[in-house]
């Protein structure tokens, strides 16, 4: 039989060719272009859905029109994450190198469960993984694996300390005679936290969110106090989680004293480094991690400050055959020849099918290089140090959290307002008004009831000019109130 083609509008590898380079450069132009764009797309609930066609076609369209429609469709209701004037969450960067890996990535169309589906993609990763031990100074007896996600590591971290635990009873009997968990974090811990605990059958009401210090890092006597008092009331500790750099305001658990309180209680100890762990090759932060041998589990995220498009999140364990334990199925379509003599990595995480995420890492590394990244990121936190300067210096505002990294963190506060409800009022007012200017994009936080504005200069292309042309804005908007 011969597939009958329905007519020319359909790719074919000469005019794929024509308009993949077409596309290049239009890639080329946005990301030369895209601080002009408004940051955050400021369309309206439905305004994109409304304009699709309640039908898919049954004809086949030409490129040229479904770009069309890309360009007027859908662009506007992007928020532009590669925009150097996005300040707002923790960024998602992309670079270059990394650009050109997802294209490889989707040309080739390789799904890594196992070595052999692409041994390439199963020894790439391995062998970029341990080039993270040494750029970051782990320890040399983890392994790693790329997961998704922080979130999904964080699972994997709750659900292997569970069953590492019981010697994998929960997996074979469902939770028959284990019902006391307890997992400690602070209220400062991410959210994915929360997610992991309900997944893996802890229950919510399991999740110990112990007090924080002024810093905002876990107060280590009071988690002390509370692995006691639960250990007294015969409920079992199951695992600490410490946050370097907290989703808020980049404060830093003590992994030295969390560590030891880990191993005192013999406790699963994870470690929740998702933005700030890129942080970790500058030797200036290495202090940091003091005592991080006592870690079971570590996970960053390079798809945050490593300039490698999302997805990618590192994750690293101590005891690689408990992870593997925990998430190994062998049904017959998946047995191969060379099993226990490499990686398959579908046994290191929750899917089966993988991407080959490898390959970005391997290409932003060796185009940046070490020294390239490094300095990258001591730009950024050089960026953020001026402008937190700057903000302590102008009238009306004040830094109310101080710079572990490159996020800053103030409020609009004039002279003459105290109330607390009229100052987070403003703040918010403020914020949302910028935010709707589509010039620069950031986000808030509360503590303790304040609202914060939080500025993480972070973007892979972000300058001095942007963040100069942001605190401008945000210091102009203001005057008008
Ligand atoms: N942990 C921390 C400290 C975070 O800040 C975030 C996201 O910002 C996450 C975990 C979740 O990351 P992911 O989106 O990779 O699951």
């Amino acid at each position: 039989p011969t597939l009958h083609q329905m007519n020319m509008n359909q790719l074919n590898n000469k005019t794929f060719r024509a308009k993949a380079h077409e596309l290049v450069d239009w890639i080329a132009d946005f990301v030369e272009n895209v601080e002009n764009l408004p940051v955050k797309s400021q369309v309206q609930p439905k305004d994109i859905y409304n304009q699709l066609p309640e039908n898919p076609p049954l004809e086949s369209e030409s490129m040229d029109k479904i770009f069309e429609d890309f360009q007027k469709i859908i662009l506007p209701g992007i928020t532009h994450w590669q925009s150097p004037n996005f300040f707002a969450y923790f960024p998602a960067n992309s670079s270059y190198a990394s650009l050109l890996a997802e294209m490889l990535m989707s040309a080739l169309g390789a799904q890594c469960m196992v070595w052999e589906t692409s041994p390439a993609a199963a020894e790439l990763e391995e062998r970029v993984m341990n080039w993270f031990k040494t750029m970051m100074n782990l320890p040399q007896n983890w392994q790693g694996v790329i997961q998704d996600t922080a979130s999904t590591a964080t699972l994997c971290a709750i659900l292997t300390a569970r069953e590492k635990f019981t010697n994998y009873k929960i997996n074979k009997n469902g939770f028959e005679g284990f019902t006391n968990f307890r997992v400690y974090c602070s209220a400062q811990t991410h959210s994915s936290i929360d997610k992991a605990v309900k997944i893996a059958g802890i229950g919510a009401k399991n999740l110990v969110k112990i007090a924080v210090n002024e810093d905002l890092s876990i107060y280590a006597d009071a988690l002390e106090n509370a692995i006691q008092a639960d250990l007294e009331n015969g409920l079992q500790p199951l695992c600490i989680i410490a946050t370097l750099g907290t989703t808020s305001t980049t404060a830093m658990d003590d992994i030295n004293d969390l560590g030891k309180i880990a191993q005192k209680y013999q406790i699963w100890f994870h470690i929740d480094a998702a933005y700030s762990g890129s942080a970790l090759i500058l030797p200036e932060f290495q202090h940091w991690i003091n005592g991080i041998e006592a870690a079971d589990s570590f996970v960053f995220n390079p798809h945050k400050w490593l300039f490698t498009n999302f997805d990618c999140s590192a994750y690293f364990v101590k005891d690689a055959d408990a992870l593997v334990n925990t998430f190994t199925i062998l049904p017959e379509y998946l047995k191969t020849q060379t099993r226990g003599q490499v990686n398959d990595y579908r046994d290191w995480g929750v899917p089966l099918g993988r991407r080959f995420r490898a390959l970005k890492l391997w290409f932003v590394i060796r185009n940046f290089g070490v020294k390239g990244l490094q300095e990258k990121l001591r730009f950024h936190i050089e960026l953020a140090k001026e402008l937190e300067v700057t903000i302590e210096a102008t009238d009306n505002f004040e830094i109310l959290f101080l710079r572990t990294l490159n996020g800053v963190f103030f409020r609009y506060k004039p002279k003459g307002i105290d109330d607390l409800a009229t100052l987070n009022q403003l703040n918010e007012k403020l914020l949302l008004d910028l935010n709707n200017e589509g010039k620069l994009y950031l986000t808030q936080t509360k503590i303790n009831g304040v609202y914060l504005i939080r500025m993480i200069i972070a973007q892979t292309n972000v300058e001095k000019r942007h963040v100069d042309a942001a605190w401008e804005n945000i210091v102009n908007l203001s005057m008008k109130y």
